[in-house]
C-alpha cells in the first residue's frame, strides 16, 4: 500500500501548495486541489488507514467499539455503554504509542503508520466514509436475502419452494423505468452473483410490496426502518435538521437486529449503519459520496477493451474521444451540424428526434386533436412517443406494451404520482406539456417514499417542467404501489 500512497502523497502535497495555473477570459488562475474524502471498501480501508481487519476487536474506524467473539468470528453486539468516537488527536496518540512499542501490537486497532498522515488536507478519521454500496447494498442487503431463505427453522424462513414461487411471480411482474437500469432479480437464480444495483432496487422499491403478506409482519416492519432510512439519506438534498431522525431509523434497526436475530448478525457492516448519519452530516447525501461512480468507471475502462495488444492506448483514445465529445457539446463554440454528430455517437435514433430547451423529443410527430383540461384552445399541439430530460427517459403509456421497462410513470414536483399518457408540443410556443392521469394514494405505514394506488382521476393536461422525474409502478396483484426515485442518485451514478 506504501508503494501506492507514498507518491499520491507527495504529488497531492505539490498540487496543493503549488497548484496548477490554468488561463480562464484571458486570466491566469491557480487551482489548488484538496483531498478530503475517501470512499473504499471495509478492507481497502483498514489498509489505508492502519487498522485492524474488519475480523479484528478494535476494527471501526470511527469509534472505538470492543468486538466481541460470538462462534469464533468478531461480532459488534450492542455495548453497555456509547463507544467513544475516533478522533484525529486520539488517532496521532495511537500511531505515537504503536511507534514507541516497538511495532509489536496493535494501539486500539491502529496497527502502524499510514503514509495519508502526511497529506496535508486529509484528516485520518473522517477523511474516509462508510460506503453505502459495499456496507448496505453487498453487505445488509445480500445477507438479509440469505438470513430469510436459509434458516429454515427460524420464524421468517421464506425459502420453500412455494414463498419463492410468489416472490418471483411477483418479480417478474415489476417494469421499472430505464432510469434503475437493472431488471429485478428472481430468488431462484443464483444468489451471490447480484450486482449492488439490482440489490438497491430490491432494498429501496420492490422488497416491502414483494414481501409483504410473506415475510412476517414484525420482521417486515423492522426491515422498513432501513428501507426508509436509506431512502431518507439518498435524497437529492438532506436537510440537517432530519437528519437526527434518520439516525434513530438506523439506530432502531441495529439493536432490534440483535433483539430479533442473533447476536452473530451484528457484523461490522451493521455497526457501519451506525454511522451512515453521521457520515451525511459531514459530506452531504449518500449519493455524494459511494463507490459507485469509481465501480462503474472499472466497468467503462474494462468494455473499451477490445484487443490484448496496446491495451494503455485502447483505453486512453476511448477517454481522449469522449472527453472532446463532452468539451465540443458544451463549449457554445460549435454549430448545431456538429453537436448533432457528437450525440449520433451515443443515441442511436437521432434522426427521428428533435431538440428543444425541455429535452430531447422522439417518434414521428402527429397532430393531437382532443380536447383536455389543462390545455389552450387556441394552441395546436403535435403528440411524441417519447422525450428524454436531463438523461431520464419519459415514455407516454402505451396499452399492452410487452416491453420489460416502463418510463410512463411519473412523480410531480408538488409530491403527488400520475401516469403519463401523452407528451404534446405546442406549434406556436414549442412549450411541452404532458396528459396525465393523477394516482389517488395512501402511504404505506413507516416509509414516506411508497403509496399504495387506491384510485385514479380523469386526463388532465400540465406544463412538463411540473414533471419532476420518472417513477416506479409495481403491481403485485393483491396491491399496487407506487414509488419514488431519488433523483440525483440514480442520475449521477448511473
Ligand atoms: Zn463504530
Amino acid at each position: 500500500m506504501d508503494a501506492f500512497l507514498t507518491p499520491f502523497v507527495e504529488k497531492m502535497n505539490l498540487l496543493l501548495q503549488d497548484g496548477i495555473n490554468t488561463k480562464r477570459s484571458g486570466r491566469i488562475i491557480n487551482v489548488k486541489v484538496l483531498t478530503l474524502c475517501c470512499c473504499v471498501d471495509t478492507v481497502a480501508r483498514a489498509e489505508m488507514q492502519c487498522i485492524v481487519g474488519h475480523n479484528g476487536y478494535n476494527c471501526c474506524s470511527w469509534c472505538l467499539i470492543q468486538g466481541e467473539n460470538v462462534n469464533g468470528t468478531v461480532k459488534f453486539p450492542i455495548p453497555d455503554d456509547i463507544p467513544r468516537d475516533r478522533t484525529e488527536r486520539h488517532y496521532k496518540k495511537c500511531y505515537t504509542l504503536y511507534a514507541k512499542g516497538n511495532k509489536k501490537s496493535n494501539v486500539e486497532g491502529i496497527k502502524g503508520i499510514s503514509p495519508l498522515v502526511n497529506l496535508i488536507s486529509f484528516r485520518m478519521v473522517w477523511g474516509f466514509v462508510p460506503d453505502y454500496m459495499h456496507c448496505v447494498l453487498q453487505g445488509v442487503t445480500k445477507r438479509w436475502i440469505r438470513l430469510w431463505m436459509n434458516n429454515v427453522d427460524k420464524q421468517y424462513y421464506i425459502g420453500d419452494p412455494k414463498n419463492i414461487g410468489r416472490i418471483d411471480d411477483r418479480m417478474k411482474r415489476i417494469r421499472p423505468p430505464t432510469l434503475l437500469k437493472r431488471l429485478p432479480f428472481l430468488m431462484k437464480n443464483s444468489k451471490d452473483m447480484r450486482k449492488a444495483r439490482e440489490l438497491e432496487n430490491w432494498l429501496l422499491f420492490y422488497s416491502v410490496p414483494v414481501l409483504s403478506g410473506i415475510l412476517p409482519g414484525e420482521i417486515l416492519k423492522h426491515w422498513k426502518l432501513l428501507v426508509s432510512a436509506m431512502h431518507l439519506l439518498l435524497q437529492d438534498s438532506v436537510p440537517v435538521d432530519t437528519i437526527h431522525e434518520d439516525e434513530l431509523l438506523l439506530i432502531e434497526f441495529v439493536c432490534k437486529t440483535q433483539l430479533i436475530y442473533v447476536k452473530g448478525e451484528m457484523t461490522y457492516n451493521v455497526h457501519q449503519l451506525l454511522h451512515l448519519a453521521e457520515s451525511v452530516r459531514k459530506w452531504g447525501p449518500l449519493w455524494s459520496h459511494t463507490a459507485f461512480p469509481f465501480e462503474n468507471a472499472i466497468g467503462v475502462l474494462k468494455r473499451v477493451v477490445k484487443g490484448a495488444r496496446g491495451i494503455p492506448h485502447q483505453v486512453t483514445r476511448s477517454l481522449e474521444l469522449k472527453s472532446s465529445r463532452e468539451i465540443m457539446m458544451s463549449s457554445g463554440f460549435c454549430g448545431s451540424e456538429v453537436v448533432d454528430f457528437c450525440e449520433s455517437i451515443t443515441v442511436r435514433d437521432v434522426n427521428k428526434s428533435y431538440r428543444l430547451a425541455e429535452g430531447t423529443f422522439f417518434g414521428k410527430p402527429s397532430d393531437y386533436f382532443d380536447s383536455v383540461d389543462g390545455l389552450q384552445e387556441n394552441q395546436t399541439y403535435t403528440q411524441h412517443r417519447k422525450v428524454i430530460r436531463n438523461d431520464v427517459i419519459y415514455e407516454r403509456f402505451v396499452d399492452g406494451d410487452t416491453r420489460r421497462f416502463d418510463n410512463s410513470y411519473v412523480e410531480l414536483n408538488n409530491g403527488d404520482f400520475a401516469h403519463l399518457m401523452n407528451i404534446l408540443l405546442c406549434k406556436e410556443t414549442s412549450e411541452c406539456h404532458v396528459i396525465i392521469k393523477i394516482l389517488n394514494c395512501h402511504a404505506v405505514e413507516g416509509l414516506r417514499h411508497l403509496r399504495i394506488i387506491t384510485g385514479i382521476q380523469p386526463e388532465v393536461a400540465c406544463k412538463f417542467s411540473m414533471v419532476k422525474n420518472v417513477a416506479i409502478f409495481i403491481d403485485v396483484l393483491s396491491e399496487q404501489y407506487v414509488a419514488s426515485v431519488p433523483s440525483c442518485h440514480y442520475k449521477m451514478n448511473l
